[in-house]
């Protein structure tokens, strides 16, 4: 999900204009990603449906409509035959909704091929399973990183963004890099229908469900402190299910297609690191926490910039290492 303005949280409002951004430089990216590899993203702009399942939900959604409103995004309130009309799928006992028709969304595993693969169209060399085991650090600066088969190379700039394995990385002085842990998630994906159970990402208090134009529709996701612990748990699975069985009924019978575990990398406060380090040379992309693949876009040129012309744009700046302390 490209989801700033349904996934903003009280007090998080640099967030959602670092999402913000980021989603406004999706579609030439997506373009520009799409002709250089012919990869199709799926990038898909029928909005977010965000629905109340009982009482409590629909005063909590409420009190987040104001906020909305105080911040002026356009968001709006739905009860729920108007939301019913919108998803005829959605479950009868569902009352109140909010829309947010500026949330997108994109295929996050073929987003990821397209970039290596536009990177390698305009001349990258990618090595794949070859992992990094340390940064070499000198004097100076960054000297290169040695790899898990413990050859040397040498660089004069080097990004880590290696996620929640981050702090793995041997060679790094303390304080190099932000605290990281990986939160994990559980997700589900089941076959979407024909007609399909839904055509607009929907957002329940639970669970969400993202319906894929391949037939898909991906359900998720738990937000667990298990480390990197990577097995699938009933109670996991059956949470997410249930969650989404209260919004959409329909999925009961679907047929269950892959789940799976993923790792999200959480900073203590719950915000990202792209910038330069303490060190010359060395840069960070780090902590994207539950919205990395939205903080795709300004990650990607912010740092580009930073590395090409020495110039932090400014949207960057409330996400530096100093910020975190
Ligand atoms: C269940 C779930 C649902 C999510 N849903 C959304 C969503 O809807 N929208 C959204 O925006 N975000 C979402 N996220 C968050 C998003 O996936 C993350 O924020 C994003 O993947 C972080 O990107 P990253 O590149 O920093 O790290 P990662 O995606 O974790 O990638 C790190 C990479 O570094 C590699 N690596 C690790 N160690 C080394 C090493 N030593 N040497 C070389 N390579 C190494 C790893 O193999 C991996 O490929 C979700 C996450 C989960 C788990």
């Amino acid at each position: 999900m490209l989801a700033p303005t349904s996934e903003v949280s009280f007090e998080e409002e640099d967030l959602l204009a670092l999402g913000q951004h980021s989603l406004g430089l999706f579609p030439d990216m997506v373009d520009e990603l799409e002709s250089s590899t012919s990869i199709d993203l799926d990038f898909r702009r029928e909005g977010t449906l965000v629905v109340a399942v009982d009482r409590d939900d629909a005063e909590a959604l409420e009190h987040l409509h104001n906020y909305h409103r105080r911040l002026g995004l356009p968001v709006e309130r739905l009860v729920g035959d108007a939301a019913r009309q919108l998803e005829p799928g959605l479950s009868p006992n569902i009352h109140y909704a909010l829309f947010s028709p500026q949330d997108l969304q994109v295929d996050p595993v073929a987003l990821v091929k397209a970039l290596a693969g536009a990177a390698e169209n305009a001349g990258a060399a990618i090595h794949p399973n070859r992992p990094v085991e340390a940064v070499r650090v000198g004097d100076a600066g960054v000297e290169g990183v040695v790899t898990a088969d413990g050859d040397f190379c040498e660089f004069d700039h080097i990004l880590i963004a290696a996620g929640p394995w981050s702090p793995k990385l041997k060679g790094l002085p303390r304080g190099a890099l932000p605290h990281i842990r990986p939160v994990r998630g559980q997700m589900i994906c089941v076959e979407l229908g024909e007609p399909p159970l839904i055509e607009h990402v929907i957002r329940g208090p639970d669970a969400y469900l993202v319906p894929k134009s391949d037939g898909r529709l991906l359900i998720g996701a738990t937000m667990e402190e298990r480390g990197f612990d990577p097995r699938l748990t009933a109670g996991g699975i059956f949470d997410i299910l249930e969650g989404a069985w209260e919004i959409v009924p329909g999925i009961y019978d679907a047929h269950v297609i892959d789940m799976w575990t993923g790792f999200r990398p959480l900073t203590l406060a719950n915000k990202p690191v792209i910038g330069p380090s303490t060190i010359d040379g060395l840069y960070l992309a780090v902590g994207h926490g539950r919205n990395g693949i939205l903080f795709t876009a300004s990650t990607a040129y912010g740092l580009a910039e930073l590395i090409d012309t020495g110039e932090l744009p400014d949207y960057l700046h409330p996400f530096q290492l100093r910020e975190l302390r």
